[in-house]
């Protein structure tokens, strides 16, 4: 059985997080980038669930080899779980991340720091050999700060502030981040998975 494993992504970052985690195991990873016809797979599922599997099992019909996908989202308290599915879109197709935040600073707004708890979740879909999908989550607790620090991470990082800490997760280097984030703790939990499928005995 030859060891390949495609993410169905083409973000660099998320590439580097992955295959850290899948280090040493001698399976080769494909992203995005190494095809000219990957999917484009419109993200229309109602959950990050949903979404992650749409891109698994899409890639999966495609290339007919396992894959992981993954859809990441935050949840707001006070927004009744806004943005969610919509993290990216926050602010309108094509807004940038300073868009998003801004957005998300200004409903919250006079709000009091005991209302503005919120949460990163990840839901991670791994396709295996078979097509069979298995899905995980990782969440990371935080409240959303009133203004925006750091030049670390990506997205939401510079308003969130990680519960327990003082400080935003765009004030964390990135080893520190993985070592906490929803994402890290998502492909945690889907690395025994992966290795079950592989047959890679640790
Ligand atoms: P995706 O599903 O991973 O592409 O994430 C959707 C959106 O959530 C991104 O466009 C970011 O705005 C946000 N996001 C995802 N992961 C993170 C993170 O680790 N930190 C901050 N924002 C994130």
């Amino acid at each position: 059985m030859k060891k390949r494993l495609i993410l169905a992504t083409n973000n660099k970052d998320k590439i580097f997080e992955i295959s850290k985690i899948l280090d040493g195991l001698q399976i080769e990873i494909l992203s995005a980038n190494d095809f000219d016809d990957f999917p484009d797979v419109e993200e229309t599922g109602e959950t990050l669930a949903e979404n992650a599997t749409l891109k698994a099992v899409s890639v999966f019909a495609k290339y007919g080899l396992p894959c992981v996908a993954d859809d990441t989202g935050l949840e707001v308290d006070y927004l009744n779980g806004e943005p969610g599915v919509k993290s990216a879109r926050f602010a309108g197709e094509g807004c940038s991340y300073a868009d998003n935040n801004k957005k998300l600073l200004k409903l919250l707004e006079g709000v009091p720091t005991e209302m503005r708890s919120a949460r990163f979740k990840t839901v991670i879909a791994f396709a295996d050999f078979e097509g069979r999908i298995h899905t995980v989550e990782g969440i990371l607790d935080g409240i959303i700060a009133d203004d925006r620090r750091g030049s670390y991470g990506f997205g939401y990082d510079p308003v969130f502030i990680v519960a327990d800490k003082t400080i935003r997760l765009a004030e964390m280097p990135p080893e520190e981040k993985n070592r906490i984030s929803h994402r890290g703790r998502a492909l945690e939990k889907i690395r025994p998975i992966i290795l079950r499928a592989f047959k890679i005995d640790t």
